[in-house]
């Protein structure tokens, strides 16, 4: 045990939040919680984590479950791909392994959606296994305290921090350690004005001493991002509107939206009602067009989606639209999965 170890294991003890996952060595529960907090921050992912402990408190339930019931629970989170791999990978343990996660960090990085960081936070936690946790938190408090200038996004970042944090790293008592990492990344070596007034490892820190907190991390920076535009039909036809669930290899699969055209640029509605989709749309429909959003900008890794959502009333027959879609009340939409941004519009209306 090191002294920065031992250092950060007195802080930890004085200075936790008390959350309910860290009063448990379940490693269902241990995995929930770090799969919501990869999406969110600590307020917000509590209430998800109650929410789906609540709903199914153990792997065979959550195993059982209706993935689009998961979904739905899962929404305003955003990368649902994520919960799409929670529900597969409780299936798997579930079916597999008779509801027993496997005990090894190995193991546990055969199972779909647990990555590196959550194989360790799941073996050193629950397991007791001599693991270190590696991420952003962590990352940005080794760059600093090391003075370390590797970019943390390569490969070779990848390996220079994880030794550092093999080297800190507390062997006889790792899950504590690993949180009180985490804990300390997120209370007080902030990303932005950490406070080092507060900070047990200050007397340590080369970046405090060298003025070189705002340069640390590194990272190479991103690829820019791609436009996407996409324009919501929201037909009404005898109280009705129409939604389709999402099938496509793409964002959000699995989750339901409105008839859409999505274009890769913007289009005014004259162009619109030219678009190909748009006649196949309306075909055998008498529509007006009443009202068109403002734009809903959402930001997803690597792609804008700016969206509007046009409110067309639709006369007599729909013969097109009742043969491909769901045909839903507005109010009932919210019993379905919905990305945020239509969550968004649908408050918006209210
Ligand atoms: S002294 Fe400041 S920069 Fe260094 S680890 Fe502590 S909070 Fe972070």
């Amino acid at each position: 045990m090191s002294n920065i170890s031992e250092i950060i294991a007195e802080w930890y003890v004085h200075n936790k939040r008390e959350l309910p996952w860290r009063k448990t060595k379940f490693p269902y529960c241990i995995w929930l919680s770090e799969i919501i907090l990869q999406q969110t921050r600590i307020n917000q992912g509590l209430k998800y984590y109650l929410k789906f402990i609540d709903q199914y408190p153990d792997v065979h339930m959550l195993a059982s479950a209706d993935l689009d019931d998961v979904l739905k629970i899962w929404q305003g989170l955003g990368y649902y791909t994520r919960a799409r791999n929670m529900h597969e990978t409780a299936r798997v343990i579930a079916n597999q392994f008779g509801g027993s996660f496997p005990s090894s960090y190995k193991e546990l990085l055969n199972l779909k959606g647990i990555g590196k960081y959550t194989a360790a936070a799941i073996a050193s936690i629950a397991f007791g296994e001599p693991v270190p946790v590696v991420d952003g938190n962590v990352y940005r408090i080794l760059a600093r305290v090391f003075g370390e200038h590797t970019p943390v996004n390569t490969s070779e970042g990848e390996s220079v921090f994880r030794k550092l944090a093999e080297h800190i790293l507390d062997y006889r008592n790792p899950g504590q350690h690993n949180q009180a990492l985490m804990e300390l990344g997120s209370l007080i070596c902030r990303p932005k004005k950490p406070l080092c007034h507060d900070c047990p490892l200050a007397q340590y820190c080369r970046a405090k001493h060298s003025g070189l907190i705002p340069d640390l991390p590194v990272k190479i920076p991103k690829k820019a991002s791609r436009n996407r535009y996409f324009n919501y039909l929201v037909f009404m036809h005898h109280e009705k509107t129409y939604i389709c669930k999402r099938n496509s290899n793409d964002i959000w699969h699995s989750l339901y939206e409105f008839p859409m055209i999505e274009t890769s640029e913007p289009l005014n509605i004259k162009q619109l009602v030219k678009h190909k989709e748009w006649e196949s749309l309306m075909s055998g429909s008498a529509y007006q067009i009443r009202n068109i959003s403002g734009i809903y900008h959402h930001k997803l890794t690597h792609q804008n989606i700016y969206a509007r959502f046009i409110d067309i009333p639709v006369n007599g027959e729909a013969p097109y639209l009742e043969k491909h879609f769901i045909s839903v009340t507005l109010d009932s939409i919210v019993q379905y999965a919905v990305p945020r941004l239509i969550e968004r519009y649908l408050q918006d209306l209210k």
